[in-house]
Parts: structure tokens; sequence; C-alpha cells
């Protein structure tokens, strides 16, 4: 066996052990608990979780999705979380090898996997995760051999001033309709008085995948989020859903940058190189 191959097994199942502690994080930082204590206990019964039984993914099974103590159904969206972090980690390293490379797409993943769970769930994008991510990005270009410190800096500022841009339009857009009412700083991200426009949430996120795609990848990353966010809510309202009813936006930036993690350089080359009639 290769290295490479034996890097990208483990990566595998550090991606699944990563997986269960970005579950805790969309758990409780949006409780407002601590991420290192107490140790994991049943949400329904409070009974301390046994080391065996919280192996990723595989604890879930043997458990048959059920609580050892009460019976209580365990989500899916554990195990889910823990399987998908693991594959991710898997497809970087089978991208990257056994290299440095690795390390900052791992990292964006993660965030990204916090975020695609807290914003379904609570309609947030943490700013430990947006802002923390994004001086994480701008931190790391500093580190020779991958992205140029200038290209991580430039995309997060682009990303950044462009999602600005188009909250500045779309609350220009609202305010001319009649009857209108301006809803009070941040309160147009909590779901309630949504107002269909960019929440900031979705704002700093866009800094923190441009500082750690630069350019290139950022530009497919924010493609591909607008292009599968535009199909998603046609398909919903060809269903019969209001188009006054909002989606969060930061599943879609996830997976734009997901794709642009494994795929960006290839398809901005594509595009840059196709020769249009
Ligand atoms: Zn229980």
């Amino acid at each position: 066996m290769s290295p490479d191959q034996l890097f990208a097994i483990f990566a595998l199942l550090l991606g699944m052990c990563i997986g269960s502690f970005l579950n805790v994080v969309a758990i409780r930082i949006p409780a407002g608990g601590s991420i290192v204590s107490p140790p994991s206990a049943c949400p329904a019964c409070g009974s301390a979780i046994r080391w065996h039984d919280n192996i990723p993914v595989l604890g879930y099974l043997l458990l048959g999705a059920k609580c050892r103590s009460c019976g209580g159904r365990i989500s899916w969206r554990y195990p889910a979380c823990e399987a998908a972090t693991g594959l991710l980690f898997l497809g970087i390293a089978l991208k990257t090898g056994f290299s440095a490379a690795f390390v900052p797409d791992a990292i964006l993943v993660s965030l990204l996997m916090v975020t695609v769970r807290t914003d379904l769930e609570h309609w947030i994008v943490l700013d430990e995760i947006s802002l923390g991510g994004t001086v994480a990005g701008l931190l790391i270009s500093l580190v020779p051999g991958g992205l140029e410190p200038l290209g991580s800096l430039g995309a997060s500022a682009g990303a950044f001033l462009l999602f600005l841009l188009i909250r500045q339009a779309s609350l220009l857009a609202l305010r001319r309709k009649p009857g209108y009412v301006v809803p009070p700083e941040g309160c147009e991200d909590d779901g309630e008085g949504f107002t269909g426009g960019m929440g900031w949430g979705d704002i700093k996120l866009a800094a923190c995948i441009g500082a750690f795609l630069g350019p290139a990848s950022t530009i497919v990353a924010l493609f591909l989020a607008f292009g599968s966010g535009a199909v998603t809510g046609l398909v919903l309202m060809a269903f019969g859903r209001s188009r006054r009813v909002p989606i969060p936006f930061g599943p879609f930036m996830a997976a734009g940058a997901m794709a642009a993690v494994f795929a960006g350089e290839a398809l901005f080359r594509a595009y840059a190189d196709a020769r249009w009639p």
C-alpha cells in the first residue's frame, strides 16, 4: 500500500471523528453551550453516552438509532454529518495525496459542514465559523506553497463586497414596495421578519469562502451557489411553495464551495478556454 493510499484511509477515519465533533459544535454553540464540557449526553434522558456508543456512524448503527438508556430516537443527522465529513476528507486526500495541501481544504469543508447544519436548523451562520474562518483562511495563505496571500485577500474582499452589493440592492428594491416597513437592524436574518434580502451571515460566509479558495475557485463556488439556489427555488415554487417563503442560502454556498474545492480550478479553466459561438 502506498503512503497516499494509507493517508486516504486515515483521512476517512479522521473525517468521521471530526464530523462527530462538528455535530457538537453545530448543536451547542447556537444553544450557547461549551463545546468541551459536559461530555456527550442523550438530549432526551440526559444519560452520558458511552465511548463505544459514540464511535462515529458505527455507534449509531449498532444502537439501531435509539438511545441505550431511554430508547429515544437519535437523529439521522448525527451519522449523516459524520459520514459526509469522512467522505469529503477521503475525497480531499485522494486529490492532494499525503501533503500539506490537505489541511486548508479539510478546514474549509469542516466549517461548511457546520454551516449547513446551523443554517438549515436555526437560520444562522455562526460568526465563529464565518469570521473565524475568514481569519483562518487569510492566515493559512501566509504559509508558502498554497494559495497566494494576495489571492486569498482579494477573493475574500471581492466576495464580501459582491454580497454586500446584492444586499443593498435588494433592500433598495424592497423599500420601493408600497407598505414596506424597514425592520430593525439584524432582524432580517432571524426567519421572522425576513425581508428576502441577503443576510449578514451569508455575506460573512462569502468572505470566508473567498479567503480559502482564491479568485478562480471562488467565482466557480458562487456561480454554483446562485445557480443551485435559483433552480431549487424554482422547483419548490413549481411544487406550490410561495415565493415569499425564504430558503436559507448558506447550504447552497456550502455546496458550491465544496464542489469548488474539488473542481474549482478545472471548471474555471474550462470556462475560460471554452470557445463561445
Ligand atoms: Zn436517552
